[in-house]
């Protein structure tokens, strides 16, 4: 299976493991003109929604501006990384919306997926910064020793003054498969999806068990199908706050669903034909899937075009 475009994938930036442990040269990069900041606040980072031609982008801030913004800002912003020009990238994270009175407004990041007007190498970058804004929100204190911890290697971790012990970033792994079998194929519904949005299955990966294990689990809890073989399809970021989508196909070997109620509003099999005008929300009975900025999208569409 060829590398899929998934949006939240392609930042590219360079995170400049190396050169980022000396914090000389992360203080450096933060003093100099190339500098450019994304802000965010409570998880949405601030964006011009129309810059031109209906295209939505990040507000570049510069270091001055960040320190207008909030003071002492400059010293807890995270080093993203270096772009293509070998400008730094950092992130801050200010409490909450009013504290910001510039240009720009804060917009909420799966709107901004749905609404694909953002760039993709731009997206990435807001999701990569979001989850790494996230993780140093939640992780203030050592886990071990209960002590302040200290910002280290520009943001690629966090360091215990007290006990010494390194705190690095969580992803979260979590399988998302669509069940198959022969012309149909597993949709369900969890209470808070929009109305009429059916998905594929989906859950966190437990301690002490494969991705294939993960998968047969989680269907068999939520739908009560047996399931022969798991095939990876491809991942995807998501930075809601720190997970990673893996997307497998999964042969379904019985029909007869038994719901989890507690997990699940509905789930039914649905014809090859009828993903397929799910996805171009084309269905009868206005039923759709998620939007192609999520992976569930490309695997019922993988299955809809024949290629499971
Ligand atoms: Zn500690």
């Amino acid at each position: 299976m060829s590398d899929h475009q998934h949006m939240f994938t392609g930042h590219e930036l360079d995170r400049s493991t190396d050169e980022r442990t000396d914090p000389a040269w992360v203080e450096a990069l933060k003093a100099s003109k190339e500098a450019r900041f994304l802000l965010f606040a409570r998880g949405k980072p601030l964006v011009d929604l129309d810059t031109g031609g209906g295209v939505t982008e990040p507000v570049l801030l510069t270091a001055a501006e960040l320190e207008r913004v909030a003071a002492g800002a400059l010293e807890d912003a995270i080093l993203l990384g270096l772009d293509a020009a070998q400008s730094p990238l950092f992130a801050y994270s200010i409490g909450a919306e009013q504290d910001y009175s510039g240009e720009g407004v804060f917009e909420d990041v799966r709107i901004l997926g749905i609404q694909n007007r953002v760039a993709r190498a731009q997206l990435a970058r807001i999701g990569l910064a979001k989850s790494l804004l996230e993780w140093h929100r939640m992780h203030g204190f050592c886990a071990t020793c209960g002590a302040k911890t200290n910002i280290g290697n520009g943001g690629a971790k966090r360091d215990c003054p007290s006990c010494q012990r390194e705190h690095f970033p969580r992803v979260d792994p979590v399988v998302i498969m669509l069940v198959h079998r022969g012309e149909k194929c597993l949709l369900a519904r969890q209470t808070h999806f929009t109305r009429n949005m059916y998905s594929a299955l989906a859950g966190f990966i437990e301690p002490g068990e494969s991705l294939e294990e993960s998968v047969r689990r989680e269907i068999m809890e939520e739908a009560g199908i047996e399931v022969g073989q798991v095939r990876y399809h491809s991942s995807q970021p998501w930075p809601f706050p720190s997970a990673l989508m893996i997307g497998c196909h999964a042969q379904g070997l019985s029909d007869e669903i038994t719901m989890d109620t507690k997990e699940l509003e509905d789930a039914r099999w649905f014809s090859r034909a009828e993903a397929r005008d799910m996805l171009s929300q084309n269905h009868a009975d206005g039923l759709f899937t998620p939007f192609s900025f999520a992976i569930a999208h490309h695997l019922i569409r993988a299955y809809a075009d024949g290629e499971v």
